[in-house]
């Protein structure tokens, strides 16, 4: 298991709930209590990001510098995790700015540059793959993956779920059902919020959901993923707790 992680992510970009202060500090304390492997990203580079985006959003972007910066190293973070992945090592990445809500010409919700979509048509290109699965576990629908990965399908062919069940049994039985129906795929990644968890905004989600969502996911890769998994880093706004909960979900994904 390795823990993608940059120092700069701690540093203020911008003013809003996935930027602010405090939020990075428990996870990595949490991670680090634990003996991970952790790597350090590269930015993405701006054909990375024209992969997914139009020319006009990237300079869009680029208007605000600093968050610039930022959202081309979360890019980048989320490519070395689908990378390792690829090559065998459950990856996690503590990136951000988030990514799910950024659709190819625009984004919303704290998001600049479509992670998902950047790392996986990054694969696509140096890797090869051909089909991937997406479980967006965050509280908020991510438009961003499915607008783009729509328009791409002819590109990589790609399958996403955003559970919406109401209580955490049906959650959790909405994914392993689809997990029973869909594949293979060349690999499964994650977009991973835990704003869904029962003390932040959705509410609904135990600490040891977020395990068995980690578990559902590894056991997947495994019997129809060549074991190639990884999860980004998207929403979870209760500072207190989102390392434990990143670290239950790790302990069910490694
Ligand atoms: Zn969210």
């Amino acid at each position: 298991m390795i823990i993608i992680f940059h120092e700069k992510f701690y540093e203020n970009y911008t003013h809003d709930p996935a930027a602010s202060a405090g939020r990075l500090e428990p996870i990595i304390k949490e991670l680090k209590a634990y003996n991970y492997e952790f790597v350090t990203p590269e930015p993405a580079t701006e054909a990375d990001i024209l992969r997914a985006h139009t020319a006009r959003h990237l300079e869009n972007v680029k208007r605000e510098p600093i968050v610039y910066e930022m959202a081309l190293l979360a890019a980048g973070g989320a490519i070395k995790a689908a990378h390792l992945a690829y090559e065998g090592t459950p990856t996690f990445a503590v990136i951000r700015p988030p990514g799910h809500h950024a659709s190819s010409d625009s984004c919303w919700g704290f998001c600049y540059f479509n992670n998902i979509s950047v790392s996986l048509l990054n694969l696509r290109e140096y890797k090869g793959i051909k089909s991937a699965f997406i479980l967006d576990f965050d509280l908020h629908t991510g438009d961003g993956n499915i607008n783009i990965l729509r328009e791409k399908q002819h590109v990589i062919q790609t399958e996403i779920l955003n559970p919406h069940s109401n209580t955490e049994q049906e959650y959790l039985e909405e994914i392993a059902e689809t997990f029973q129906r869909v594949g293979p795929f060349d690999i499964i990644t994650a977009s991973a919020g835990f704003d869904e968890y029962e003390k932040d905004w959705g509410g609904k989600l135990s600490t040891n959901a977020y395990t068995q969502i980690g578990k559902l996911m590894k056991d997947f890769s495994e019997e129809k993923c060549h074991g190639r998994r990884y999860a980004l880093l998207e929403g979870g706004y209760y500072h207190p707790d989102l390392g434990k909960n990143v670290y239950a979900f790790c302990q069910g994904f490694e």
